[in-house]
């Protein structure tokens, strides 16, 4: 605020200038702080936009450091299991502080944070009772240590120390970092839920293909051997011994085949198979797919429809496994049809991109489906009750090989007249 000399005279209109005046540095003391403000909801917007744990705490260390010109920012975690801080940050730290730092609840200044839950602001922990054996590691004997809290549970601390101006902290400077703490914290949780999604999704996916390839061994020493009793190398076989020993090898074939999908879709998710890629014509793929299936269709009399269009169209990449992308998707098609309903097989050109469409006369498919028919052992309820076999891994596969190569398949569909499965491929899938 200016100083001013007083005129009795005009004793109002100086009054109304001083008002001005102070209207005017209070107004800028505001817009300081809502700057600040809004920077610091940006900094924990970024944040929340990693979910990388260590992006996400990286991001917000170096937000941190800048908007407060600050030297040193640490960020501590709970380990819930121990019961302990653990340092997950240290910026502008020596490395020997960072390793030794684990700090139990009620120790030093972090350890205090998570037992009250409290932020504090300490303008000189060298006389401050509570943390003396704190002190004198750093220029300045300032520090500023708030909380992060999820329904206010401590999760973890933030510490700020040394101001690059060398003053204390100040209670603004306290707001901002609360500001910031209150977004980092759900940033954080986040971070840290995809985590330990992605770790029990590995070990769902390690369990499965582990298994999956321990039993197919036996299995196939099961069928080979069923195989051979009914060949007749053990002996003349009754009628009756006949029919229970084809049930056997029927049911040991799907189990097969299920074993297979499994451990095709283990091997596909952590990206071990390898693609044999080269030049090939991917309409023809898709008709000799849909004339393979014929057969099935026939038993259903289904009409079925080669929209395809007559000339070459080629692209780069895996066609044995693009086949089964298809066989998948004509095979549900058939599956899920109507008897004496239709599927028509078509193209389109789209650019970048191709795109062929299986088309059904089915049951149709609900919105809410549309994503989840894609995850692992999906399936809609109601085709259990309708006594359609399956196990629900084969849009899966089909999607996993569909984006391997670059694209996708999706699907769209009106209840009780039929459903569209488009599978969509970059033209050339060498930049897939
Ligand atoms: P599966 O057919 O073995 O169950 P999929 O992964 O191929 O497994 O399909 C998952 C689910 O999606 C199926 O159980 C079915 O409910 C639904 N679905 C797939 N294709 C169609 C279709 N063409 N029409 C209607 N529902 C379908």
């Amino acid at each position: 605020m200016k100083n001013k000399a007083t005129n009795p005279s005009k004793i109002s209109d100086e009054l109304t200038m001083l008002m001005e005046d102070l209207r005017r540095d209070n107004r800028q003391v505001l817009e300081k702080h809502l700057v600040e403000l809004v920077s610091a909801y940006r900094v924990g917007r970024e944040a929340s936009s990693f979910l990388e744990m260590e992006k996400c705490i990286g991001i917000l260390g170096d937000r941190i450091a800048d908007l407060l010109s600050v030297q040193i920012v640490s960020i501590m975690l709970m380990d819930r299991e121990k019961g302990e801080l653990v340092i997950k940050l240290a910026k502008g730290l020596e490395d020997k502080i960072v390793k030794e730092a684990k700090v139990k609840i009620g120790e030093n200044v972090a350890g205090w944070i998570v037992k009250t839950g409290e932020p504090l602001l300490i303008d000189d922990i060298t006389k401050d009772q509570r943390f003396q054996q704190c002190g004198g590691k750093y220029n300045t004997n300032s520090l500023l240590s708030v909380p992060l809290k999820i329904r206010n549970k401590v999760i973890g601390v933030i510490n700020v120390n040394n101001k690059i101006s060398k003053e204390v902290f100040r209670t603004d400077d306290l707001v901002i970092l609360r500001t910031i703490a209150d977004m980092a914290a759900i940033a954080i949780e986040n971070a840290r839920l995809q985590e330990e999604t992605k770790a029990i999704d590995k070990m769902k996916s390690d369990f499965i293909a582990n298994i999956s390839h321990d039993l197919r061994a036996p299995l196939s020493v099961i069928s080979e051997a069923v195989r051979n009793v009914l060949d007749g190398l053990a002996g003349t076989l009754t009628e009756k011994q006949c029919k229970f020993l084809t049930l056997a090898k029927q049911n040991v074939e799907r189990l097969a085949h299920l074993i297979d999908e499994l451990l095709e879709l283990s091997r596909l998710e952590s990206q071990k198979t390898t693609m044999k890629r080269r030049l090939f014509d991917v309409v023809d793929l898709a008709r000799t797919t849909l004339s393979s299936l014929q057969p099935l269709a026939h038993k259903k009399k289904l009409l079925t429809i080669d929209a395809l269009p007559a000339e070459n169209i080629k692209v780069w990449g895996d066609p044995g496994k693009l086949s089964q992308v298809f066989t998948n998707l004509i095979d549900n098609a058939i599956k899920y049809n109507k008897q004496d309903g239709s599927i028509r097989v078509a193209f389109e050109d789209s650019g970048r991109m191709i795109k062929i469409t299986i088309t059904d006369t089915g049951p149709g498919i609900a919105p809410q489906y549309y994503e989840k028919i894609f995850d692992r052992f999906r399936r809609i309820e109601s085709e259990s009750d309708r006594n359609i076999t399956g196990m629900g891994l084969g849009l899966a596969i089909a999607r996993e090989i569909a984006r391997i190569h670059g694209g996708d398949i999706t699907v769209d569909s009106s209840l009780g007249e039929g459903s569209t499965f488009t599978v969509t491929l970059p033209k050339d899938l060498r930049k897939g």
